[in-house]
């Protein structure tokens, strides 16, 4: 593993919220954090360790030491299936 962001120690933990109605299997997500994003035999992608949250819909809360890698796959989704909120404000980063 990497080291983490100075400039982001003490702001997490974050949670990762996946619309995998809206994945058109893009796949950049896993080019950017393949430690959490998988492929899936439907062509879509699986956000690994989530929990369902809806139909089809899934969260997943991380720490801030992976949270860099995570930004890139949200910010680099054609469709914004990937939204990433800062637990302790509840503000929406990506
Ligand atoms: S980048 Fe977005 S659309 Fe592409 S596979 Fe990942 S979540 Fe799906």
């Amino acid at each position: 593993m990497g080291t983490a962001n100075p400039s982001s120690a003490g702001d997490g933990p974050f949670k990762i919220i996946f619309d995998r109605d809206i994945c058109i299997g893009a796949l950049p997500c896993v080019a950017a954090a393949a430690e959490y994003w998988i492929r899936s035999d439907d062509g879509k992608v699986d956000l690994k360790g989530a929990t369902k949250t809806g139909e089809n819909t899934y969260e997943l809360v991380v720490d801030e030491i992976y949270n860099n890698k995570n930004i890139n796959a949200a910010e680099t989704c054609p469709v914004q299936a990937i939204k990433i909120i800062k637990m302790k404000t509840g503000e929406q980063i990506v």
